[in-house]
Formats: structure tokens, sequence, C-alpha cells
């Protein structure tokens, strides 16, 4: 097991208070991993309560417009909650029980690892507190009202630009003032050992169903496996299954409105980004040259973010991943183009490994077969969608929505 470094990221920037914490967390974090019992107590709760082992779809359609590469959609969105956070909230939820814990906290951005979290939370019997930036309180109002309705408590954090780095931060002030019988629910492979290495492993779930069933389906492992990155969750947790193969892992990041701007959140595409330390952690971040963190900007909530994993910082330098960012109007014609070939609604965030796939199928030899790793569903991106597409039926909808509040 590792001390936490990968290459010259990762490590554990925490507080002296946290010290006890860290190494009780360790410590059981090395008991679940010893314990056979563990995971497959594990992949009961997520084949019973989460639809695991996800489909991996054969894209037909999309295969035959490219006419090159055949195109392979590993579907996460079909977990419970519509994304791939189950695979590490319910990983981490067995964990809280074991270590007889009884309140759970989390961070949260777009509000789908909040969401997540207060599932876990009504499923386990825990206590829940969710961090959110004012900010995002106010624009992702669906996914507050679910997780209150679920039972969690949502503290909107009214610190530095409201966002989810604020959320972080505030998270682990609580986590100070109650070590004793609270879990931070960290939400992807960032933060301090052991999260990273934590999240990869409950993650790896989907590597490994995609490497066994690409087999089955295809009767050959992919030349390709495209997944999105934010904080890098899913990337890992799909790439794990291929680390050890002839395979190409590409992770695509969010090119907002185009990597030459300063409207966007690509930290391994570009020169923008430089190493730091941050939350816990030493990684890329998009920041200035005081170490203050910079605005990111992306059309999917959930790549909006100025670090990213320290294990994908570390495969990306090594060059065993290849990063590229795409841009919110690219984003926006793949998802189009595979709702109408498909009949699958991708988030926005997941679009952004379509774009890239696309964009090579093409050259691709038919011989060929990709993977492309489907995040999540794009149900909750109603709002931004139907405000891009300008649709004015969907506009009038909510004026009318209004005016029955109003009255
Ligand atoms: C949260 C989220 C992401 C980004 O998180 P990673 O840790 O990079 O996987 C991507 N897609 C969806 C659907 C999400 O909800």
């Amino acid at each position: 097991m590792s001390t936490g470094y990968f290459g010259n990221w990762g490590g554990a920037f925490i507080p002296e208070v946290l010290h006890e914490t860290f190494v009780q967390l360790n410590k059981a974090y090395k008991e679940i991993r010893a314990d056979k019992a563990f995971w497959q107590e594990y992949l009961d709760l997520m084949m019973n309560y989460s639809c695991r082992p996800t489909p991996l779809t054969y894209a037909k359609n999309l295969s035959d417009h490219f006419g090159g590469a055949q195109i392979f959609i590993k579907r996460e969105d079909l977990n419970h909650t519509g994304a791939h956070k189950a695979n590490n909230v319910m990983g981490q939820g067995l964990l809280v029980k074991r270590m007889g814990k009884k309140r759970v906290i989390a961070e949260t951005g777009a509000g789908q690892h909040g969401v997540a979290t207060a599932t876990m939370a009504a499923r386990f019997g825990f206590d829940c507190t969710i961090y959110m930036g004012e900010e995002d309180v106010e624009r992702q109002r669906p996914n507050v009202f679910w997780m209150e309705k679920l039972g969690a408590t949502v503290v909107p954090v009214t610190d530095g630009s409201r966002t989810l780095k604020d959320a972080i931060n505030e998270a682990f002030r609580d986590w100070v003032t109650r070590m004793d019988d609270t879990h931070y629910v960290f939400g992807t492979v960032c933060g301090p050992h052991p999260f990273p290495e934590m999240v990869a492993w409950f993650q790896s779930i989907i590597g490994t169903e995609a490497h066994e069933q690409i087999l089955k389906q295809f009767g050959k492992l992919p030349s390709r496996v495209y997944a999105c990155v934010g904080g890098g969750s899913n990337a890992i947790g799909v790439f794990q299954g291929f680390l050890d193969d002839e395979v190409e892992l590409v992770g695509v990041e969010a090119g907002g409105k185009g990597i030459e701007t300063d409207q966007h959140a690509a930290r391994m595409k570009g020169n923008r980004a430089s190493p730091g330390v941050a939350q816990g952690y030493k990684t890329m971040f998009l920041q200035d040259d005081d170490g203050q963190m910079l605005d990111t900007h992306s059309i999917a909530a959930g790549l909006d973010y100025v670090g990213i994993s320290p294990i994908l910082a570390e495969l990306g330098e090594s060059g065993r991943v290849r990063f590229e960012a795409v841009t919110d109007a690219e984003v926006l014609e793949a998802l189009t183009l595979t709702m109408q070939k498909e009949g699958i609604i991708p988030a926005l965030e997941s679009t952004h490994g379509f774009v890239q796939a696309f964009k090579e199928a093409g050259q691709m030899s038919p011989d060929e077969a990709i993977i492309i790793n489907m995040s999540g569903r794009g149900d909750k991106d109603i709002f931004t969608i139907a405000h891009s597409y300008d649709d004015p039926s969907w506009k009038e909808f909510i004026v009318k929505r209004a005016r029955m509040y109003q009255s």
C-alpha cells in the first residue's frame, strides 16, 4: 500500500488536530482492504441497491455514423442517483459503519455528490450535513431540495468565491470540531491520503467490469478508453481496468470557452496550471503566482474544479494517460448527436468524453473498439441544456411556473 504519494503528487497536508483522526482512518482503511468479506459486502450492496454491474452498451448507430472504431459506452448513468458517485459513497458508508461513527459530512459543487451522500446517509441511518457554496446553492436548487428531503442539512458557505473549493475548506473546519463521531465523505480522488487511493479503489469496480465485458462482447481489448476528468474519480475508475494493458487512456478536461481563454478548467492540457499544495494534497492547481485559486468555467458543473487527482497528475506526467480538452459548444453538439442516434442522454460532464471519442473514432479501423465511460445521466442538466438550445416552449413553461408562485 502506498504512502499516499504518486510520483511527486499527493501526500497528506493536514492540520495537526486532525492527525489522530487520519491515523484512525488509515487503520480502518487498511483493515477493509485486507478483508475479503468487506469487498463482498460492497459488491452485494452495489448489486442490490445500485444496479451493478452496469451494462457496457454497444452504440451501433454512432459506430456506423463515424464509420471507424466500434463504440461501446460504459453505463455509469444507470447507478442509483444517476452517476458513478454511488460507487464511492456506498463504499465509504460501509467504512463509516465499521468505524462506528454516526455522522457524515461532505462537500458538494453541483450537488451530485451531496445527493449521493444524503442518500447513503438515509440508507445507513447517519446524521448528514452537506457543505455547499452559497453560489452553488442558488444555481443548483433541485439538488438542494432533494438533499433536504432525504434528511440532510445543507449549509451554504459564504466564504471566498462561494463555490466548491470554499465548501471543501468549510467541511474540513467542521471535521476538526467533531472528529470523534464524524466521517468526512470526500467526493473524488483528491484531498489528503488515504482519500485518493481509497476512492480510486471503490471506483475500480467500473474498470474491472468493463474489462470483462469488452472481452465477452468484442473478443478483445479496446484500443482506447475515454473519460471526462473533474477531480478524476470516474476516469481513474475505468482506467484501472486497463492500466496494465496495451490500451490508450484518454482523459478529457473542461475546455470551457477554449483553453486559449481564461474561461476553462483544464489543468493537464495547456499550461495554465502549476504545482501547489492546497486542500490537503499536492497537485497541479489552477492558481495565480501567489497561490490564490483562479476562477474556472465549464458548462458542466462537475468538471469545474481547480485541482486534479494526484494519481492522474502522475499518470499524465509519465505519459500513461493522454489529456485533451473540449469546449462547451462541442459538448452541446455531441450531446444532441448521442441523444438522436442512441436514445441516450449523457450528463454534460460525461459528454466531454464523447466529444473526444467522436473526433477520433472515424480515423480508426472497424476492427478496433473504444470505450467511453458515461459517468452520469443528463436529466439533471435539463435547465442548462434547455437554456443552451434557447428552447421557446421551455421558456414559456418556466415563466408560467414563476407566475403560478407570484399570484
Ligand atoms: C461529479 C461528476 C463528474 C466529475 O467527477 P470525477 O471525480 O472527475 O469523476 C463527472 N461526471 C458526473 C456525471 C458527475 O456527477
